[in-house]
């Protein structure tokens, strides 16, 4: 199946691409034209071009190491029946957030991309350090792109159009 790209420093809305003047002085910092600064801290930080394109740098401020884990399940027994219909009746059917309430929180030592490519190694066997129950959503954040995986019959799949935030709004 299809691998998760990695986010970098490109998808990064702290990333700045600065084009102004040479020595320009921010927080503490003097700007060069043309390259490319992580502003996600008060001190502007220059970001080596070299694998930009690739992956984050080891330092970035946002990477959370481990990355959080986090286990959405059915708010009511009705919520889940009625996702069980919709995914009998349409096989593309994705997980409606109101269906569902955060359950548990945890940490995890593998990416989202890492996640995705042991599943496709072990389908539903795949062991995670909560018990995942069928059809719940399993959010794996590693601070700059979290990606959603519903547990189907066969085995764990993304959600890309699945919106976390719009459950921890509401708690
Ligand atoms: S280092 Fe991290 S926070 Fe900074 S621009 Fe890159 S991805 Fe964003």
């Amino acid at each position: 199946m299809k691998d998760l790209r990695i986010p970098t420093c490109m998808d990064c809305p702290c990333r700045l691409d600065y084009v102004g003047k040479a020595g320009q002085i921010q927080n503490g910092v003097r700007l060069q034209p043309f390259e490319k600064y992580c502003t996600a801290q008060r001190r502007p930080k220059l970001i080596r071009k070299k694998g930009i394109m690739r992956k984050p740098p080891n330092w970035c401020p946002k990477l959370k190491k481990p990355c959080e884990l986090r286990v959405y399940g059915f708010v009511s027994e009705e919520a889940e029946t009625m996702h069980r219909i919709h995914r009998e009746m349409l096989k593309t059917y994705s997980p409606a957030e109101y269906h569902y309430a955060l359950r548990s929180t945890g940490t995890i030592p593998l990416t989202p991309r890492e996640f995705w490519r042991r599943c496709n190694e072990y389908g539903a066997d795949l062991e995670l350090p909560v018990d995942v129950k069928l059809y719940e959503v399993v959010e794996i954040d590693d601070g700059l792109k979290p990606v959603c995986f519903c547990l189907t019959p066969q085995g764990y799949h993304p959600e890309t159009l699945f919106d976390p935030k719009k459950i921890r709004k509401k708690e």
